[in-house]
């Protein structure tokens, strides 16, 4: 079988679905196209795919003509051919786009879509490998941009206190992010709408600061679903909003995580608690691609209002392209390897896999899975 990895071609995507190490893996029983240059945002050289045993070839369309597709994102859905797979972050919410490629005729597979609730699924899922990048880089920006330390230190010319740092939504990223921010010595207090990752804050070392449920409902619906969070009513909102107010004014930084799949992100973050907060406090917000948690974020942008820095860098780790790419490879190696049968490396369509049937997201040239 051929199995091609085109260059990504979105603004800014440093990152490339295979490496050297996974075409090592993929080569001893197919043959492995890669796009000459497509390592090059994540420092891979062409000479590393030859020597591991892909073909270099010049262009997205040769690498295109496989059987098997591998990307980070899809390719132009022109370039795909009918009746090959396409294997990657397939951004299934995206209706227009997913029937782009569904009409292509490929067989596709949407890794944001593999369940998380599949223990042998946690070696595949590219949104835990990435968010983890993405949690850890937020933190490290915000270090960079802020005027101040986040150890506390006693020097001869005095005592700096510790940075204050709150996290919003403790998911895989605001763990991380809570992680790395200990590690640099901050002071940190986390919080989310699930109850269930209480003990996973506190294990890291900062405080989960709770909203308590005043109805069945509240805590029903808090305890999410399939490990997501879900919308909460307004009321537990606006209390909630209430309690991040008075923590937000006191911190020096604040990280934004909150999602919730296929939804526009909850606003956790008025303007009005912006205007409260310390001068040269900053805030990263990790969800500014899905309309971000902070009134008045602007996607893509650093920017200052009411005196605080407000982050809303996209693709964070696409900005770790090194590990991020390794990570991600590893993920999309281990999915792709469910498909291939270990003796004779052909491919094998099982929908019946409760990894591989909920993934797959277009097939025969229609969307078969809404994300
Ligand atoms: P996510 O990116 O969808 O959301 C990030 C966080 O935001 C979540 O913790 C969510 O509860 C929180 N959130 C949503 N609305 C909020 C609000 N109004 N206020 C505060 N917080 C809010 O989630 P994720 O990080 O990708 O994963 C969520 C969870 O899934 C993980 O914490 C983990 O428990 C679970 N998970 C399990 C596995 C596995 O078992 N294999 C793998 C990955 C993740």
């Amino acid at each position: 079988m051929r199995i091609g990895v085109p260059a990504e071609t979105r603004a800014g995507e440093t990152r490339v679905a295979a490496t050297p190490e996974t075409v090592k893996k993929l080569a001893a029983k197919n043959q492995v196209r890669v796009q000459a240059g497509a390592g090059a945002g994540a420092s891979i050289p062409d000479r590393d795919y030859q020597a591991a045993g892909a073909q270099l070839v010049a262009s997205a369309q040769e690498a295109c003509d496989a059987d098997i597709v591998l990307g980070v994102r899809s390719p132009q859905p022109d370039l795909l051919r009918s009746g090959s797979v396409l294997i990657g972050m397939l951004d299934p919410y995206n209706r227009e786009w997913l029937e782009a490629i569904a009409r292509r005729g490929v067989t596709g597979f949407a890794l944001e879509l593999l369940p998380r609730t599949v223990s042998r699924g946690q070696a595949m899922d590219v949104l835990s490998s990435q968010a983890n990048i993405a949690g850890y880089k937020a933190v490290i920006l915000a270090a960079a941009e802020m005027g101040k330390y986040f150890p506390m230190l006693m020097t001869a010319a005095g005592t700096v206190k510790a940075a204050r740092v709150r996290v919003l939504g403790a998911g895989v990223a605001g763990l991380q992010a809570i992680a790395t921010a200990k590690r640099l010595g901050a002071v940190i207090d986390a919080s989310d709408v699930r109850p269930a990752v209480k003990e996973q804050v506190e294990s890291l070392g900062a405080k989960f600061v709770e909203v308590p449920y005043l109805t069945e409902e509240e805590r029903e619906i808090a305890e999410g679903k399939g490990g997501y969070a879900r919308p909460m009513p307004a009321d537990w909102m606006r209390r909630q909003a209430e309690a991040v107010h008075q923590r937000a004014i006191q911190a020096d930084v604040v990280i934004t995580t909150a999602l919730i799949p296929g939804r526009p992100a909850p606003k956790l973050i008025s303007e009005n608690t912006v205007k409260g907060m310390k001068p040269g406090a900053v805030i990263v917000d990790l969800a500014a691609e899905q309309g971000g948690n902070v009134e008045g974020i602007e996607r893509g942008r650093i920017v200052v209002k009411h005196g605080v820095k407000l982050i809303g860098l996209e693709n964070l780790p696409a900005s770790v392209a090194g590990d991020a790419s390794a990570l991600y490879a590893r993920n999309v190696y281990n999915f792709l390897a469910l498909m291939l049968d270990p003796k004779s490396g052909e491919f094998k369509l099982d929908k019946s896999d409760d990894l591989v049937g909920p993934t797959l997201a277009c097939e025969g040239g229609a969307v078969v899975k809404k994300g």
